[in-house]
């Protein structure tokens, strides 16, 4: 059954080039990819797999049971575009101006209904259930996965993977890290009221501009003093904006910047140090302040079994050359909600295209749309090892 079920995905490849290639002309920016989740339902209408629509959002979620029983695995896709202007030059170029799949989420869902297509003509054979869920919207917080979570797309799931096809690795290689491995990344803005007033009578002012100097410096302080030295953290300062001519002593200053993060525990600890640090800082000097901090998504922690499984299953798959655990990427995506909440692993595919490279949200990103068909055929490896 395995055999066949790659012969047909090689089979399958055109039919898998044209859906990425269909996405692509018509791509839809988060929160409203109303046509291409219309697309998605109207696939499985037809492979005869029931779906649901509309699953937090935009999500649409398909389950095939298989008619032996075997554990629930699920594999995600995302399906949102980005605000960006296609300039490639390929047939398939955006049709919408503005508006474009500079990430890869056309490829990600071409693969997942490739892989249901195919999987679903074995449905006999097939022992346990899988669980095909396209997500809307992960390029925006708060995100698609939170909301089809919380709609309830895992309560029956044992085992939930996911995958990325990636330009900044090569073709035929598949990659992962055994624990952390994408960041969390949240941002904060600060303002501090101090008290305004002449530069020559400063005695009568809470001059914003040396109590914003001050917090700053003490902010340093986090990471370098409070954080435990052995886990990763960042906390930079990306603004401070305050004052409006020599003369005049600031009333008012803002500091805006980032925290980065693998660890829930450290950031929630940052959080916290930063708040003491404010509040501490501003009474020092009699002034208030306001405070926001705004939590993007949760680093990506994939479970060690699961993704060391990734790597030995990978390496059976037909074109993959190497695969190997890799050092995490700063970069965030909302997978890490279902790793939250079961076990399971996110893995890149590498899906660049030789002699020409584009980064991921490049006007002229593109993908070797040969490496869907590792994917799909890794999704059906990681199937077949749970068996
Ligand atoms: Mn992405």
């Amino acid at each position: 059954m395995w055999k066949e079920i790659n012969v047909m995905l090689d089979q399958s490849f055109d039919e898998m080039i044209a859906t990425r290639r269909y996405l692509h002309q018509y791509p839809e920016l988060s929160f409203q990819e109303t046509k291409t989740a219309q697309f998605i339902a109207d696939t499985y209408e037809k492979l005869g797999i029931p779906y649901q629509k509309g699953v937090g959002g935009n999500g649409v979620v398909a389950t095939l049971k298989g008619k032996k029983p075997g554990k629930t695995i699920a594999l995600r896709a995302d399906f949102d575009a980005l605000p960006i202007q296609d300039e490639k030059n390929v047939s398939y170029k955006s049709m919408v101006d503005g508006v474009m799949h500079a990430c890869g989420h056309d490829g990600h869902t071409a693969t997942l209904l490739t892989t249901a297509s195919v999987l679903k003509k074995f449905q006999t054979e097939l022992a346990g259930t899988i669980v095909f869920i396209h997500q809307h919207a992960e390029e925006i917080t708060p995100g698609g996965a939170k909301p089809m979570i919380d709609s309830g797309v895992l309560d029956n799931v044992d085992l939930v993977f996911g995958m990325h096809l990636w330009t900044n690795t090569p073709y035929g290689v598949v990659q992962t890290a055994e624990k952390e491995f994408m960041a969390g990344a949240d941002k904060f803005s600060i303002n501090i009221q101090g008290k305004g007033g002449h530069g020559a009578i400063p005695h009568q002012t809470k001059d914003a501009i040396v109590i914003g100097s001050q917090l700053i410096t003490n902010l340093q302080q986090i990471v370098s003093r409070r954080v435990n030295p052995l886990s990763t953290s960042v906390l930079s300062i990306g603004t401070f904006h305050a004052g409006n001519t020599f003369n005049i002593i600031a009333d008012t200053a803002n500091i805006t910047g980032t925290v980065r993060t693998f660890d829930s525990t450290i950031q929630t600890q940052i959080m916290n140090e930063m708040e003491d640090i404010i509040q501490g800082t501003c009474l020092g000097y009699n002034a208030t302040y306001t405070f926001e901090y705004d939590k993007g998504y949760p680093p990506v922690i994939n479970h060690l079994k699961e993704a060391k499984h990734v790597i030995d299953v990978a390496k059976n798959v037909d074109g993959v050359k190497k695969a190997e655990f890799v050092e995490p990427s700063m970069t965030g995506e909302d997978f890490s909600y279902y790793l939250l909440e079961k076990p399971g692993a996110f893995f890149f595919v590498g899906a660049q295209q030789q002699g020409n490279f584009q980064p991921h949200h490049h006007p002229a990103f593109d993908i070797d749309e040969r490496a869907m068909l590792i994917a799909a055929k890794t999704f059906i490896e990681i199937i077949k090892s749970y068996h």
